[in-house]
């Protein structure tokens, strides 16, 4: 057995209804796809130029079909299947973007979605504070009056409520810069402090005065991972989280071909004149016009 992983758009075309009202067993075949390695097995994974074909008409079809004619089950949908769990090699490449293409984007078309940026921390800007009153329940900013605190979520605080990151800063790479943001853990993470140990051990009480040590994040070169969010009219670039930037984890050698797909790559003789979608619609036709299953399927 072997995992396919399918990435961006080629995923998320995947056309499951097709499958399901295709005749079993169906035969996908997957072209220009990379081999590679995660906790000591193999999977494949879609590149760029990779596409599939459904039932092709090759030979091999024909074989595999007849070979598991008796044996296969109904193909089965694994809940939650859009959103597999990635390793972390696979985390730090997810919708990776420039800064010059992720400002090209709609931000309120992508808020679902997580880019990735290798960036470097260019400057800070701490005009609105650099850290916050949060909610210790969901960090959300408290209102105060006199000297009690309200969150929106949780009501009137009986706690104290603690201090959080909150640090607006830009980021640059080869293409541009931008503005983003960072909260609490993910600062946290990047200068090794949390925030309430500078603001009640060492009495950085005042949001408009920047402790030094946050000067650190001045330089700092990672893989960012960029969320737009919605905060009333305005839309933040939330970083919310980040990787150290080790290409030699990523450069994995490339296993050949033929040592983990069933066939041989030489075998396959798809034409690439056919376009995946032309193989769906004529398969679906076959399926409405000549073999009227799909109640039956279903
Ligand atoms: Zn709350």
């Amino acid at each position: 057995m072997l995992n396919v992983t399918l990435w961006g758009e080629l995923g998320e075309k995947f056309d499951e209804n097709a499958i399901q009202a295709m005749s079993e067993p169906v035969v996908v075949a997957f072209s220009a796809m990379a081999a590679k390695q995660y906790m000591g097995g193999l999977y494949v994974a879609s590149s760029s130029g990779s596409s599939y074909y459904l039932d092709p008409d090759i030979a091999e079809t024909k074989k595999i079909k007849t070979r598991f004619s008796h044996s296969i089950q109904a193909v089965d949908f694994i809940a939650g299947s859009t959103k597999p769990v990635l390793s972390l090699e696979e985390q730090k490449i997810t919708n990776r973007t420039t800064i010059v293409e992720l400002q090209s984007l709609n931000p309120y078309q992508h808020q679902e979605t997580k880019f990735t940026v290798k960036a470097t921390i260019t400057k800070l800007d701490i005009q609105q504070g650099w850290f916050y009153n949060a909610c210790p329940r969901c960090y959300r900013q408290l209102k105060q009056s006199g000297t009690s605190w309200w969150c929106d979520s949780h009501g009137h605080l009986t706690t104290m409520p603690i201090s959080w990151y909150k640090i607006n800063a830009r980021i640059e790479d080869n293409t541009g810069g931008m503005s983003i943001v960072m909260f609490g853990k993910t600062v946290q993470s990047l200068i090794n402090k949390p925030c309430s140990i500078l603001t009640i051990q060492e009495g950085y009480t005042d949001p408009t005065v920047i402790p030094p040590i946050l000067n650190q994040l001045k330089g700092i070169s990672k893989i960012f991972v960029i969320q737009f969010r919605l905060r009333g009219a305005f839309i933040d670039a939330v970083v919310v989280k980040t990787f150290d930037d080790d290409m030699q984890q990523m450069l994995l050698p490339t296993p050949t071909t033929t040592s983990i797909v069933e066939l041989p790559s030489s075998s396959i003789s798809l034409d690439p004149k056919t376009p995946q979608l032309e193989t769906k619609k004529t398969t679906k036709k076959q399926l409405i016009f000549t073999e009227p299953i799909i109640e039956e399927v279903k």
